[in-house]
C-alpha cells in the first residue's frame, strides 16, 4: 500500500532566517539605528528565554537593545513609570513589556505605552487601527503566521481560514489580518459546537489553544495548511496543538517546536523597524 505524502514543511528557522536577511538589507538603507527597549518583571525562566531569543535576534539584524528587568514585587506606578520615561525617550523607537507581569496589573501598563512605540500591537489604540484597516502595529505572532505563509507561496485571498482561539494576544488580532488579506474568516473557541466540522471546512487552519494534540488528522480538510501555534511544556518536551499524524492528511503543517515561535520573535524586530521609520519620518 502507498503511504500518504507528507505534508510540505512550514519551517520557521528557513522563513525567519530569511526575514532577517531583508531586515539586515533595509537597515543598511536607513539613516539610524533603530533601538528596542525590553522591560520584565521577576525572574521567570520563559520570560526571560523570550526576551533573550528577541534580543539575540535584535543583534542579528542590527537594531540596538536594552533590557530593564524589574524585581517581583514591584507597583504598577513603578512599571507605567518606567514605560512614561521609555516613552518620552527619543532615542527609544520600541517598547516592549514582556508578559506576564507577576503583581502588576498588565493591562494598565500596556495602556501606558506611546502607540507609536508599541511594537507588541496590544495597546487599545494600536487594536482600533488593525481592525480599521489603519496604520498601526500588530501583534507579533500573527504577522508571523502571515510572514510565514508568504515565505512559502501559501495563497489566503478567497480561501477558508479557521482560527482557532480567540485571545486578543493571537487569535482575534490573527482573524482581523488573515480578514485583511481577504482570506474568509471563522474563529473558534472553547463554546464552539462540533469544532471538527468548523476545521475540516478550512483550507487554512491556525490552532492557538494550548491543548496537546487537539487537532487530530480526522479535523482537518486534505491538502489544508495547518501552523501550529500552541505551545505547552509535556515532561519537559515542547508539544504543540496539532498532532502529529496530521502531517499525513495536511498539505502544508508547521513544525513544533521551529514553526511559528521563530516568527514570532523576528517579527517583533520588524515591528521596531516599522515603528521606527515612521517616527523618525523614514
Ligand atoms: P489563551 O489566552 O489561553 O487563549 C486560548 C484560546 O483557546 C481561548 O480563546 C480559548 O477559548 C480557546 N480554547 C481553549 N480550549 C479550547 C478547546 N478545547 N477548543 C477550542 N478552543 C479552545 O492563549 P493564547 O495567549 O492565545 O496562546 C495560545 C497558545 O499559543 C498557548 O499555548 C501559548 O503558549 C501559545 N503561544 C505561542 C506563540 C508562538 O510564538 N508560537 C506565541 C504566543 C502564544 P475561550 O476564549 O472560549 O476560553
Amino acid at each position: 500500500m502507498s503511504r500518504a505524502a507528507e505534508a510540505v514543511r512550514l519551517d520557521g528557522k528557513v522563513a525567519s532566517a530569511a526575514v532577517v536577511e531583508r531586515l539586515r538589507a533595509e537597515l543598511a538603507t536607513l539613516p539610524f539605528v533603530p533601538r528596542l527597549q525590553f522591560v520584565r518583571v521577576g525572574e521567570d525562566p520563559a520570560s526571560a528565554s523570550y526576551v533573550r531569543s528577541k534580543e539575540r535576534i535584535a543583534q542579528r539584524v542590527g537594531v540596538e537593545s536594552s533590557t530593564v528587568v524589574l524585581p517581583e514585587g514591584v507597583g504598577t506606578a513603578d512599571v507605567r513609570a518606567l514605560v512614561e520615561r521609555f516613552n518620552a525617550d527619543e532615542q527609544v523607537d520600541g517598547i516592549l513589556v514582556q508578559l506576564p507581569l507577576p503583581g502588576v496589573d498588565a493591562s494598565a501598563v500596556l495602556a501606558a505605552i506611546d502607540p507609536a512605540k508599541d511594537v507588541d500591537g496590544l495597546h487599545p489604540v494600536n487594536v482600533g487601527l488593525l481592525w480599521g484597516g489603519g496604520p498601526g502595529l500588530a501583534p507579533a505572532t500573527p504577522l508571523g503566521v502571515l510572514a510565514l505563509l508568504d515565505h512559502y507561496a501559501v495563497p489566503v485571498a478567497g480561501k477558508r481560514a479557521v482560527v482557532v482561539g480567540r485571545s486578543n494576544l493571537v487569535g482575534k488580532p490573527l482573524a482581523a489580518l488573515l480578514l485583511q488579506r481577504d482570506a474568509t474568516v471563522t474563529v473558534a473557541h472553547s463554546k464552539t459546537t462540533d469544532l471538527a466540522a468548523v476545521t475540516r471546512s478550512a483550507d487554512v487552519l491556525v490552532a492557538a489553544v494550548g491543548r496537546p494534540r487537539l487537532i487530530t488528522p480526522a479535523m482537518v480538510k486534505p491538502g489544508a495548511a495547518v501552523l501550529d501555534v500552541g505551545l505547552t511544556r509535556e515532561d519537559g518536551a515542547i508539544v504543540g496543538d496539532v498532532d502529529p499524524g496530521v502531517a499525513g492528511v495536511a498539505g502544508h503543517l508547521t513544525p513544533m517546536p521551529g514553526g511559528t515561535g521563530p516568527m514570532t520573535v523576528v517579527m517583533v524586530i520588524a515591528n521596531t523597524i516599522v515603528a521606527a521609520r515612521r517616527r523618525r519620518g523614514a
